[in-house]
């Protein structure tokens, strides 16, 4: 149930408003816009009189909430969540550029990357150092030694760096990490979204592979449940029938995303490919659609890199993508 209250509303009338809410065991959202301030319920809303609510004199509207997820909900905050983490911005008009290896591999490949991408106009740095692989095989990531590379790298840069947890067993090492990831292969893992929803760290959420809009908006909603809403949602492509491209992008899911929540949405065209000649394509797609950002794999040496060496860009690529993407946001901002 959400209470929408009425313009001038003073702080003491909106704090006894509050407390006599939560007097009746319900946690109050409090989310206070341009124009007006909405109180979400989460609870057993069913203690409340929505008529004796609705009759009071600060509230203007009230409204039951029937999606099952209440705090990433729009209808709990109207306004565009902005994501902000060392000096990158996501959301309510702001677009964030993420870029960078799949991998951290060496000191010297994810430095310079990083300096490469940063001077095209990356504002994030990404690079994976737990590697969520397929084959037990294959390179797995170099693991707190990458975290420490990563740490290197954003030191000489000045760019925030993301980069994905596989356990909480290794939240300490992700310490100097500005946003972690939260990877397709996870999404559903309920543990690990509980956890970091009781840290304060930015959260970058990608959709799993064969899960719904719902179900991203529900993981999410774990993460917020806990009292953490900095969270930036991805989509990464989903599976589907279709075998020429590694997965097949839902852009569809940013308009969708963006009506039914307030976080940010930004779209990894590098996994939903698989291919780097798709990936320019899909990313400026991505920027018509309205994505609050993109992230993408960028690798210096392409063809001797140790994991998804055949979807990365290389810098002076991602360079040139970076320029068409300013020019199709300028388009759709008219
Ligand atoms: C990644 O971003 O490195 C990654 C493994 O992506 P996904 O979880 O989307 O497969
Ligand atoms: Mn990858």
């Amino acid at each position: 149930m959400i209470a929408v209250l009425k313009h001038n509303v003073s702080e003491e009338q909106k704090i006894h408003l509050i407390s006599w809410l939560k007097s009746q065991g319900l946690d109050v959202h409090i989310s206070d816009g341009k124009d007006y301030t909405v109180l979400g319920l989460v609870g057993d809303t069913g203690k409340i009189d929505p008529e004796l609510l609705a009759s009071l004199e600060i509230v203007q509207t009230v409204r039951p909430v029937s999606e099952p997820y209440k705090k990433c909900s729009r209808k709990f905050h109207p306004d565009d969540s902005v994501i902000t983490v060392g000096g990158a911005s996501f959301g309510g008009g702001h677009f964030g550029l993420i870029a960078g290896p799949c991998s951290v591999e060496s000191r010297e490949q994810v430095t310079d990357i990083a300096q490469r991408v940063k001077a095209a106009g990356a504002t994030v740095l990404r690079g994976g150092a737990f590697k969520p692989r397929t084959s037990p095989y294959d390179f797995q990531g170099l693991k707190g030694e990458g975290l420490k590379l990563l740490s290197e790298a954003k030191k000489a840069t000045g760019l925030p760096i993301v980069s994905e947890i596989m356990k909480i067993e290794h939240l300490e090492l992700f310490e100097d990490v500005d946003i972690i990831q939260i990877g397709a292969r996870n999404m559903q893992n309920f543990e690990l979204l509980r956890e970091l929803g009781r840290t304060n760290k930015t959260i970058l959420l990608k959709r799993g592979l064969a899960n719904t809009i719902k179900e991203l908006l529900m993981s999410a909603e774990y993460i917020c449940a806990g009292g953490n809403e900095n969270i930036i949602l991805c989509e990464r492509g989903i599976r589907t029938y279709e075998t020429l491209t590694r997965n097949t992008l839902d852009l569809s899911c940013v308009p969708v995303l963006h009506e039914l929540t307030h976080l940010p949405v930004v779209v990894d065209p590098s996994h939903a490919t698989g291919n780097s000649r798709y990936v320019p394509s899909m990313a400026l797609a991505a920027a018509a659609a309205g994505a609050d950002g993109i992230m993408v794999e960028v690798h210096n040496d392409p063809l001797h890199a140790l994991c998804d060496g055949a979807q990365s860009l290389t810098p002076e690529q991602f360079a040139k993508l970076a320029g068409k993407i300013n020019s199709v946001r300028q388009v759709i901002a008219e």
